[in-house]
């Protein structure tokens, strides 16, 4: 389908009005059915609840101007998201693992450790905008979803939402695919990932970041030490399947960048205590 800029903003907010209905629904971009156990409000309601506990048990980022910037760019790509109504918040925490966490209702959680990698704002955003996707596209609630058809758990759902303290958020964040320490989480599906890599470039293009960055940032991000699983580590998705994928997508990125009124390019560059 071959959307100008303006279609394709709109169709990403009727997905995301369609999206208030448990049940199927169609993934935005791809158009695959995804299945859905849970309504918008609940699934948003938990993720917010996840965000807080994952954030008071991370340690906050110290480097304000780091800080800024992930704020910066973040807000620059929540704007294209078409979700006014939701709490946009970018948290950046003193982790050394290489790592970004997303929680719907727009929610992302970003390590230190991997900023670096992003080299400048237009790799950061690459980075924002593939979370941001994520939420979008509901991939969280389809995590639980999936959970909930493979444990044929709905009441045992009930029992972990009405438990008691530190066992409750454990079992949620785990059902999200967050672990609860050092901010590490489960790999997204292939499917899943590529459908965040390509409404991740339509954002970040439309928000004024030019978006042949991208297959540079993930081709460093492919070098990342490859021990640790969670979504920027784990090899589950080769750089050529990711380019390839990338690829289909690009020439409507670059008219969308094409007709923004304020290019960034690649921003400013990224300076860290690594760097
Ligand atoms: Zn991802």
């Amino acid at each position: 389908m071959n959307f100008n800029r303006r279609q394709w903003i709109q169709a990403v907010g009727l997905a995301g009005f369609a999206s208030c209905c448990g049940g199927c629904r169609f993934a935005p971009e791809s158009g695959r059915h995804q299945w859905m156990f849970m309504t918008e409000h609940q699934e948003l309601s938990w993720g917010a609840e996840v965000f807080e506990e994952l954030v008071s048990r991370e340690k906050a980022s110290q480097n304000l101007p780091l800080v800024q910037l992930l704020s910066r760019v973040g807000k620059r790509i929540a704007e294209q998201a078409n979700r006014a109504d939701f709490d946009w918040e970018f948290e950046l925490v003193d982790s050394e693992t290489v790592n970004a966490v997303c929680l719907p209702g727009g929610k992302v959680v970003v390590s230190e450790s991997i900023l670096p990698l992003c080299e400048n704002e237009a790799g950061l955003a690459v980075l924002l905008s593939h979370e941001v996707a994520h939420i979008l596209a509901r991939h969280g609630g389809e995590r639980l979803s999936k959970g909930m058809l493979v444990n044929n758990a709905k009441d045992n759902w009930k029992s972990v939402t009405r438990a008691n303290s530190t066992h409750k958020t454990d079992r949620m964040m785990m059902a999200y695919g967050v672990v609860s320490e050092k901010l590490e989480t489960f790999p997204y599906s292939l499917s899943q990932e590529l459908e965040a890599d390509q409404i991740g470039v339509k954002l970040m293009a439309n928000a004024g970041y030019d978006p042949n960055v991208a297959t540079e940032f993930w081709k460093r991000l492919g070098r990342v030490n490859k021990q640790r699983t969670n979504e920027y580590s784990t090899v589950h998705v080769s750089n050529e399947r990711r380019e390839m994928s990338l690829m289909a997508c690009m020439g409507d990125a670059e008219q969308y960048y094409a007709d923004c009124e304020l290019k960034l390019g690649r921003g400013q560059a990224i300076v860290t205590p690594q760097t």
